[in-house]
């Protein structure tokens, strides 16, 4: 019988025989151990290297276009970001990497990662990359960007003319990609495939 450690309270505890998607939980301290997730690290490179390809258009192309008294202004997620800067310099940085540099980092990992168990290519730098996808889950906030875009817009249409650009569209689907990469990924599968195929 194989052991795990709850990285919360440190009890030891047996490995239980579970069905997919079922989530095991500290005996002791009642929190989070694990969830069975049977996704195959090869479906997770393809989302993942979905992901990336989208994030080009997705940072780069017009978020939304902004028509007030007969000016029109573009402005794309990058943009938006590094407009804050000498206003704002914390909540630029916040918003440039919680919405780009610990996503794109994020995908990334999880597509090296995918990529190295899905040839049997074991490299001494994965459990380096593991413990950074672990660190990068919390701080991967597209979902939290894009509520706040979409307030943003509710609050300016009163003001001004205000029309999605491509890079919208394109944002929505890196979050539905995102999302589904996260909810697949497991950090106790992967951790497990690694030991066992290296
Ligand atoms: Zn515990």
């Amino acid at each position: 019988m194989k052991t795990i450690i709850c990285r919360h309270c440190d009890m030891v505890s047996n490995v239980p025989a579970m069905p997919v998607n079922y989530v095991a939980k500290c005996p002791c301290c009642k929190r989070k151990l694990y969830k069975n997730i049977k996704c195959q690290p090869s479906t997770l490179l393809a989302l993942s290297i979905s992901a990336l390809l989208i994030m080009i258009p997705a940072f780069y192309f017009p978020l939304i276009s902004v028509h007030l008294l007969g000016i029109t202004e573009n402005t794309n997620l990058l943009q938006g970001a590094l407009m804050m800067l000498d206003n704002a310099p914390v909540v630029a940085f916040a918003v440039l990497f919680c919405a780009v540099i610990a996503p794109s980092l994020l995908i990334t990992s999880i597509a090296f990662t995918s990529a190295c168990l899905t040839f049997n290519y074991y490299p001494g730098i994965i459990p380096k990359i593991l413990h950074l996808t672990h660190a990068l889950r919390h701080w991967s906030m597209l979902e939290v960007y894009m509520i706040s875009l979409m307030v943003a817009v509710f609050k300016l249409i009163s003001y001004a003319d205000l029309y999605f650009g491509y890079g919208f569209f394109f944002l929505i689907a890196l979050l539905l990609l995102d999302m589904t990469i996260i909810s697949n990924y497991s950090h106790h599968n992967y951790w497990e495939r690694y030991i066992n195929g290296k």
